[in-house]
C-alpha cells in the first residue's frame, strides 16, 4: 500500500475511507502547518479559494492576472516539494473499478471545467473534472455565476462518463486538497499541468501511481499493437522477435486504460504489491 493508505487509510486504500470525504474533515481546523500553506484555518477555506483562483477562471475563460506581489517562493529541493504536496494537493492514479467504488462513496458528484485545459489550450469547454460535496464548500454563495457550468450528475451518469473517457484513454487520478480530505476526480492525458509536471518534465511527483499495474497474458496476446497507443507512461513495449506486446513492470502506472483497446482481453490488472519488480514503486523509480 502507498504511503497515504498508512497514515490517512488505516491500512487500507485511502480514498476509500468514508472518513477522508466528510463534512467533520471540511470544517475541522487545519494543523499549524496547513494553516500556513493555505493561508486559511479550514479546507472548506481553502477550497474556497482554490476555486476561486484555478476553476473559475476556466469557466469564466478569463485568466487570473499575475500577482507582482507576491512572496517569492522558497527554494526548495525536490524532497521537499513532493512532501509539500502530498501534505497539500496531491492525486493517484486509478483504475476504473476504483474509479467506480470512489464514486459510490461520494455523496455527490458535480462536473467542473479542467482548470488545467484552460491553462494549457485556452479551452473553456473541456470539463474532465469531478468534485464531490461542491454544495457543501460554500462556493456557490460566493461565486454566484459558477452555478451555471456546474453540472449536478447521478451516480451512474457519472460511471458512463468515465467509462467513455476509459475508452479514450484518459488517466483516471483522485485528488485531495488540504490532505486527506478528497476534492474529486479528474481525466487527464498530455494537457494536465500535473502530467507535464511531472510525467513529461520529469519534476517533482504530483501523484502516485496506482495500487496495481498490469500486465499481457502472452498465451492471449496477438501483437496487434492496439494498446500502445493508450499507454500514457511509456511503459508498454514490443518484441518483433515475439510478436507480442510487454508491459514494463516498473513503468507502468496501473491506469489500466490499456484494457480499453485490447479486443482479445490480453490485458489484467493485478495487485502493485503481488509483482516483485512493481512493488513499492510509488513515485519515480529508485535507480
Ligand atoms: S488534473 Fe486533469 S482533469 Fe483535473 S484540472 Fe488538471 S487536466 Fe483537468
Ligand atoms: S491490444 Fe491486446 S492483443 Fe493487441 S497487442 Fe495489445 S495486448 Fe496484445
Ligand atoms: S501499461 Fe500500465 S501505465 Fe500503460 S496504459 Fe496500461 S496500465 Fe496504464
Amino acid at each position: 500500500m502507498c504511503q497515504f493508505c498508512i497514515q490517512h487509510g488505516e491500512g487500507k486504500k485511502w480514498y476509500l475511507l468514508m472518513r477522508n470525504y466528510s463534512d467533520e474533515l471540511l470544517r475541522q481546523e487545519f494543523s499549524a502547518g496547513q494553516k500556513e500553506m493555505f493561508d486559511a484555518p479550514t479546507r472548506a477555506e481553502a477550497i474556497v479559494r482554490m476555486f476561486g483562483a484555478v476553476v473559475m477562471p476556466a469557466i469564466t475563460g478569463v485568466a487570473k492576472p499575475e500577482n507582482e506581489n507576491a512572496p517569492a517562493r522558497p527554494q526548495l529541493g525536490e524532497a521537499e516539494i513532493v512532501a509539500r504536496r502530498q501534505s497539500r494537493d496531491f492525486g493517484q492514479v486509478l483504475p476504473i473499478e476504483d474509479v467506480e467504488q470512489v464514486i459510490d462513496l461520494a455523496d455527490s458528484i458535480t462536473r467542473m471545467p479542467c482548470a488545467c485545459r484552460f491553462e494549457t489550450t485556452g479551452k473553456t469547454d473541456q470539463r474532465y473534472c469531478f468534485g464531490f460535496g461542491v454544495d457543501r464548500w460554500g462556493v456557490l454563495g460566493k461565486y454566484p455565476d459558477a452555478a451555471s457550468s456546474l453540472e449536478t450528475l447521478t451516480k451512474d451518469a457519472a460511471k458512463k462518463i468515465f467509462r467513455a473517457y476509459d475508452d479514450e484513454g484518459l488517466i483516471h487520478s483522485v485528488w485531495t486538497h488540504g490532505t486527506p480530505y478528497v476534492w474529486g476526480l479528474c481525466n487527464c492525458d498530455h494537457d494536465c499541468m500535473a502530467y507535464r509536471g511531472y510525467i513529461e518534465r520529469g519534476g517533482p511527483a504530483a501523484f502516485f501511481r496506482a495500487e496495481y499495474i498490469c500486465q499481457v497474458n502472452d498465451d492471449v496476446c496477438t501483437g496487434c499493437k492496439n494498446c500502445m497507443s493508450q499507454c500514457q507512461f511509456g511503459a508498454q513495449f514490443y518484441s518483433s522477435a515475439l510478436g507480442k506486446v510487454y508491459i514494463d513492470p516498473t513503468r507502468c502506472f496501473g491506469c489500466g486504460v490499456c484494457r480499453a483497446a485490447c479486443q482479445h482481453d490480453a490485458i489484467t490488472l493485478l495487485a502493485r504489491q503481488a509483482h516483485p519488480d512493481a512493488a513499492n514503486i510509488w513515485l519515480k523509480r529508485e535507480t
